[in-house]
C-alpha cells in the first residue's frame, strides 16, 4: 500500500484529499504544520509527501529543505498560484513536482503516480503500451505501427509519446508536458511541445494524439 503524508493547514482540502486517496487505496496521513510533518517523517518514512507552500510557522520551502537533509522521499508542492511555482522552482528546494490550487485530486494522483514511476525508472522495467494499434515499446524505445512497420522516434519524441501514453485519456497541458519530459530546469517555450507533437504525428500517421483546445494534448481515450 502506498503511504502518503499531506502537510496542509487548510482542513477542507485535507478532508477532500483524504476521501479521494483512501477510496483509491492509499494509506493517507495528514498533519497541519511543517514541524509535525518533519517529526512524522523522522518517525516513519512514507512513499510520497504532499506539501503545502503556505503553512503557518515554518513554510513549505523550509520544510522541503529540511526534509532533504534526511530523506529522498518524493515531495509534491501544493502552491496557490502559478507565480509561486516559478518562485519555488527558482529556489531549487528539491521538490519533485508542483501543482497549483485549485487542482483536481485526479490530477494530483496522476502526478504522484508519475513521481513514483520516475523513482522506479531508476531501475528501469521496460513496458509496452498499445494505443490505437501502435505499440510503444519502452524497452527498445521504438514504435510498431498498425501496419507492422518499425518507427524510431528521436529520444525526446519518444519520451513525449510515452508520457502521453502512460497518461492516456488525460488532457495534459503544455507546461505539464514540458515539466515531465524536458525537466524542471527547462525554461523553454511551450511551443517546443507543439513542434515535437507535430513530428510525432508525422512519423506515426494515424496515432490518436489529439489537440485539446485551451489545454494541450491527449492520447487515446
Ligand atoms: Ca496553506
Amino acid at each position: 500500500m502506498t503511504t502518503i503524508l499531506l502537510i496542509e493547514d487548510e482542513l477542507p482540502i485535507a478532508e477532500m484529499l483524504r476521501g479521494f486517496f483512501e477510496r483509491d487505496g492509499f494509506d493517507f496521513h495528514h498533519v497541519e504544520t511543517g514541524e509535525d510533518g518533519l517529526n512524522r517523517l523522522k518517525q516513519r518514512p512514507v512513499d510520497a509527501v504532499l506539501l503545502d507552500l503556505n503553512l503557518p510557522g515554518m513554510d513549505g520551502v523550509d520544510v522541503c529543505r529540511k526534509i532533504r537533509m534526511f530523506s529522498d522521499v518524493p515531495v509534491i508542492m501544493l502552491t496557490a498560484r502559478d507565480s509561486e511555482i516559478d518562485k519555488v522552482v527558482g529556489l531549487e528546494i528539491g521538490a519533485d513536482d508542483y501543482v497549483t490550487k485549485p487542482f483536481s485530486p485526479r490530477e494530483l494522483l496522476a502526478r504522484i503516480k508519475a513521481v513514483l514511476r520516475r523513482l522506479e525508472d531508476r531501475r528501469p522495467e521496460p513496458t509496452s503500451i498499445e494505443v490505437g494499434g501502435f505499440v510503444i515499446d519502452g524497452g527498445r524505445r521504438q514504435v510498431t505501427t498498425p501496419a507492422g512497420d518499425l518507427v524510431q522516434p528521436t529520444a525526446r519524441e519518444f519520451d513525449l509519446l510515452m508520457y502521453l501514453a502512460e497518461n492516456r485519456g488525460m488532457a495534459l497541458s503544455r507546461s505539464q508536458i514540458l515539466q515531465a519530459v524536458w525537466g524542471y530546469d527547462y525554461f523553454g517555450e511551450t511551443r517546443t511541445v507543439d513542434v515535437h507533437v507535430r513530428q510525432v504525428r508525422k512519423k506515426l500517421d494515424g496515432i490518436p494524439l489529439e489537440t485539446v483546445w485551451g489545454v494541450g494534448y491527449r492520447i487515446g481515450s
